[in-house]
């Protein structure tokens, strides 16, 4: 856990800038002046600017604090903020709005001025004045990583809520990028790696951040970086760990070397199985059926891009557990040769009728009768339809135009003509 001294660690900043300020800082003590405390002058004013700006879905949960949409914070005489006094123009809401989204879990994002240009940053508030200060040490434990590894810190603002002497605390960080839009499995080995091994360099630096999750992610074009330094702590040792997950991002491992590896940091082993990192070599189809990688299946995250892969269509067959397994092969199969002429989009659009193709292919060479519930339409969409309306349907849908010769190459394009 944190020790007590994150509370009272020495100021992180070491820029110049903070030479600029024109008043020195009174030779106060901590004790006798306070972290920060109600009604002590500050000579660093900022505003929050909420107004006509931020459009998030919802109330805004800043409307909380006093003075809202212009929101007076301060920053203390122990911890200075690397920008100027300013009034810092908020964006918009980076954290996930839901109903109970509090106003100290939010993020928003905004645009400051730092040595007379406009940066983005992204303004996180802290549930409590302790909290921010210990999040703080953490970026200032973590020095030479700021601006690679994890954003940079800018600096804590402090401010009350509205009509109470109720303190707000938030920090004022760089805004990099956007968080991650696919889920780890969903995306490339070499992606997942380059997230990792931001992590690594964490470890490296002697700290674990002990909350990597996708939410704790962020990237910009190709970079990624780790956010959210709550939970970081010391790491117990020095962390051994020189196993590249880029380097490596190509390769299925045995699973001797994956053992060896957990034993070198058992932490960044889990990191890496959260983003099913060791699990490449193995597929799983259609959420159920678990195949060994070939070169004739799409790839791990592929796979896990296509939802919803519907195998077992006709409901007045039962399927054994095989045939199943041998029809989802046959599907992935062809998503595989439709991905080396189509990008993905359009192998998720056509699922449906690939899925159905490939199912009437199947009972078509073992003469079962082949009469789903469950047709795709024009837009490959599901919709049902009675066994007895299924024949009508087909006709409409001019299935005829679906190939039915054997190694029938499926092709998105020939079915939107059909
Ligand atoms: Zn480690």
């Amino acid at each position: 856990m944190h020790s007590p001294d994150c509370i009272s660690y020495p100021p992180v900043y070491t820029d110049t800038a903070l030479a600029d300020f024109k008043e020195p800082a009174p030779a106060q003590s901590e004790e006798t002046y306070g972290p920060w405390s109600p009604g002590t002058p500050s000579r660093q004013a900022y505003d929050l600017d909420f107004e006509d700006h931020v459009k998030a879905p919802g109330h805004h949960i800043a409307e909380i604090l006093d003075d809202y949409p212009t929101i007076l914070l301060q920053s203390d005489l122990v911890h200075p903020c690397l920008l100027e006094p300013q009034i810092i123009r908020m964006t918009g809401l980076l954290s996930e709005w839901s109903p109970d989204l509090s106003l100290q879990r939010a993020v928003y994002s905004g645009v400051a001025k730092k040595d007379g240009q406009d940066i983005e940053v992204a303004v996180k508030f802290v549930a409590s004045i302790e909290e921010a200060k210990m999040e703080v040490a953490n970026y200032g434990h973590l020095e030479a990583l700021q601006g690679t590894v994890i954003p940079r810190l800018y600096g804590m603002l402090f401010g009350y809520e509205k009509n109470s002497d109720e303190e707000v605390a938030c920090l004022v960080l760089e805004r990099f990028g956007s968080k991650l839009r696919l889920d780890f499995h969903q995306m490339d080995m070499v992606s997942r790696g380059e997230a990792l091994n931001r992590l690594v360099d964490i470890h490296r630096a002697g700290f674990s951040h002990c909350d990597f999750a996708r939410r704790n992610v962020v990237t910009k074009d190709g970079q990624y970086r780790i956010v959210d330094l709550a939970d970081v702590t010391p790491h117990e040792g020095v962390c051994q760990w020189t196993f590249d997950f880029v380097e490596n991002a190509g390769r299925v491992l045995p699973y001797s070397e994956q053992r060896a590896l957990r034993g070198v940091c058992p932490i960044i082993f889990a990191a890496a199985s959260e983003a099913l990192y060791w699990s490449a070599g193995r597929l799983v189809l259609g959420g159920m059926y678990g195949v060994e990688a070939a070169p004739s299946l799409p790839k791990s995250h592929e796979v896990y891009q296509v939802p919803d892969v519907v195998i077992g269509l006709d409901d007045s067959y039962h399927y054994k557990e095989s045939e199943k397994r041998d029809i989802a092969i046959k599907i992935y199969e062809e998503f595989k040769k439709q991905l080396d002429k189509y990008p993905m989009e359009h192998v998720i659009h056509f699922k449906n009728w690939t899925s159905y193709e490939v199912h009437r292919k199947w009972h078509a060479e073992r003469n079962i009768s082949f009469a789903p519930r469950l047709v795709p339409d024009e837009d490959g969409q599901w919709i049902h339809v009675g066994v007895r309306g299924f024949r009508e349907r087909e006709a409409a849908l001019n299935l005829q135009y679906l190939s039915l010769e054997p190694n029938f190459d499926l092709s998105p394009y020939s079915i939107i003509q059909a």
